[in-house]
Formats: structure tokens, C-alpha cells, sequence
């Protein structure tokens, strides 16, 4: 079984801050930021591709109730959603979780990407490519 299922079991702890039929929001064990939280279904998939459409909004309406609560509790003004899918996307734990992650102004993340004049040869055959 999973961390992650153990959690949802009750059999290892867990800093769970909110939890409903659907889903289990507990701290991130190694804080990225203060606040740092993952939103996790309680039911064990993998990743973004095996979600069905009841656990997708479950987790992002979960994911609006955290960020409100990390507002309201700790005045958080700017944070970032962000899900790992796939070991080459960063992902650690193999059962689907949203990081909810608050940003201060002091931080060090950085997730700005290197910006190029785009490509509208390059646009056009990839756009055909996913609608056809
Ligand atoms: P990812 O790299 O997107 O798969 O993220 C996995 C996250 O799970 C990391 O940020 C870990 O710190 C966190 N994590 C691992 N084990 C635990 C645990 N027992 N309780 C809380 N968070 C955990
Ligand atoms: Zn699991």
C-alpha cells in the first residue's frame, strides 16, 4: 500500500487541516512554504491521466476550500496549484496529489519559463496534430 493510502487509512499520521468523503488535504511533511499542502482523493490513482471526472472536481473544489482557509488563517495572498505526473514531472508518491503551495515574497521557487518569439509554423502543425 501506498504512503499515501496508509495516510487515508489512518495507519501512519498525518496534519490533516480539512477532509470529506472524496478527499484528505493534510501538510506536506517537508514544507516548501509555510502552508504547503497536498490534496490527495482518497481513492488510490495514480496520476493526472487515471483521475475520473468526480475526483477532478472533488480535488479542485478541495484545493478553493484550503486556499481559503490558508488566507483567512495565515494571510496568504499568492499561491501556486501545481501536480507532478510522472517520475520525469517530478513525481515522488505514485497516487495522485495537488500541491497547494502559498508564495511569499522571500521565497526561492521559481517556476518561470524561458520566454521565445513564438513559432507559428511549429503552432499550426502541433494544433492540427491534437484536434485531427
Ligand atoms: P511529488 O514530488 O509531487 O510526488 O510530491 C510528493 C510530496 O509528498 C513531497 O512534497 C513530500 O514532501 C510529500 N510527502 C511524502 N511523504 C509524506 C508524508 N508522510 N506526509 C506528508 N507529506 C509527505
Ligand atoms: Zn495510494
Amino acid at each position: 500500500m501506498c504512503v499515501f493510502c496508509k495516510i487515508i487509512n489512518n495507519e501512519i499520521p498525518s496534519y490533516t487541516i480539512y477532509e470529506n468523503d472524496y478527499v484528505k488535504c493534510f501538510l506536506d511533511i517537508s514544507q516548501a512554504t509555510k502552508g504547503h499542502t497536498l490534496i490527495v482523493p482518497k481513492k488510490h490513482v495514480e496520476n493526472v491521466f487515471a483521475l475520473d471526472s468526480i475526483e477532478a472536481s472533488e480535488v479542485m473544489k478541495a484545493a478553493v476550500v484550503v486556499a481559503n482557509l490558508l488566507k483567512t488563517k495565515l494571510k496568504v495572498e499568492n499561491i501556486n496549484l501545481l501536480n507532478n505526473s510522472g517520475s520525469l514531472a517530478g513525481q515522488t508518491v505514485m497516487h495522485f496529489h495537488l500541491h497547494v503551495l502559498p508564495r511569499y515574497g522571500c521565497d526561492e521557487i521559481d517556476f518561470h519559463q524561458v520566454e521565445h518569439e513564438p513559432n507559428f509554423v511549429e503552432l499550426d502543425k502541433l494544433y492540427k496534430s491534437l484536434i485531427n
